[in-house]
């Protein structure tokens, strides 16, 4: 199978200039390297109705074409059930009852991590873990044994970052992003992933959840968010950020392509003029600020 990259919106609502230039990159780094190019729309939470049509039209507009069917998320339980069976099985797994709350009011275990999971439900009793089932589902969390784990990004280079017992099934029953996406980077073939660079400090979590299946790591590469003019990262309440607010205003689709392109330090014109002149060593480090239409 011919390896891939991918761009995997959630579809919560209209995709802004910021994502768009997300899926621009994550094109040309997959084209330019050989690469299919997959959508995925990741769809086990927050998706909103009609949202997935819109954000498929935005990215045609721009000029992003996939290869094949898409995929979606929601359609691959049996996968993800899989890949927790074997980790269950491993005995690399263990059920958690504790609500959001109490994970914030727990003391943190000696030398974690901010942020990283306390460990409360680590090694409950057979009889603690009966009555807590009485009272409310499980999570099913990784037990993990390693700390931190470190992950080589094109961009950023060696990064190391926290892995905790992160959780890879939710008490609603619902799998969890970190668990969906190393399964299915690697059921699809995806060997390379670019997407926006506030997903690194999980990529470490997911590059070591990887290595207990045995899946290789892809190849990463973060690029720089879109931010607005006071440098927060770019939302839709910052004024005109979609292809549909542009449009309205007399930007049409092909004009943000190219101001997307130019932002980038790449020809305007179709993304296969840009294709030509891509070198991911020659981007812009910086996240690039939207000044408006
Ligand atoms: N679905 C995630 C998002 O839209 C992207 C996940 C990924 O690219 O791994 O933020």
């Amino acid at each position: 199978m011919t390896p891939a990259g991918r761009f995997a919106p959630s579809p919560s609502g209209e995709l802004h200039v910021g994502n768009l230039r997300t899926a621009v990159l994550a094109w040309l780094f997959a084209r330019s390297t050989g690469r299919r190019f997959l959508l995925r729309v990741e769809d086990l939470d927050r998706a909103r109705a009609g949202a997935e049509a819109v954000q498929l039209r935005d990215l045609t507009a721009v000029g992003v074409t996939w290869d094949g069917g898409i995929v979606h998320q929601t359609g691959r339980g049996t996968l993800y059930a899989a890949a927790i069976s074997r980790l269950q099985d491993a005995g690399l797994t263990y059920e958690c009852f504790c609500t959001r709350r109490e994970i914030q009011e727990a003391p943190s275990a000696p030398h974690a991590p901010q942020g990283a999971y306390p460990g409360t439900c680590r090694n409950l009793g057979p009889a603690e873990r009966e009555f807590k089932r009485s009272t409310r589902p499980a999570a099913i969390r990784l037990r993990a044994d390693v700390a931190e784990y470190r992950v080589h990004d094109v961009l950023h280079g060696e990064f190391t970052g926290i892995v905790d017992d992160f959780v890879l099934r939710r008490n609603d029953g619902v799998t969890a992003y970190n668990l969906a996406v190393v399964v299915d980077d690697a059921e699809q073939g995806i060997d390379q992933v670019v997407r926006g660079d506030d997903l690194l400090p999980s990529t470490p979590r997911q590059a070591y959840l990887a290595s207990l299946l045995n899946i290789p790591s892809p190849e990463y590469a973060h690029v720089p968010l879109v931010v607005n003019k006071h440098g927060a990262r770019l939302a839709k309440r910052d004024g005109a950020v979609t292809l549909a607010d542009l449009a309205a205003l007399g930007v049409d689709a092909a004009a943000v392509r190219d101001r997307l392109l130019e932002s980038l330090g790449l020809p305007s014109g179709p993304l296969s003029t840009a294709l030509a002149a891509f070198d991911p060593a020659a981007l812009p480090k910086a996240p690039w600020v939207w000044s408006g239409p």
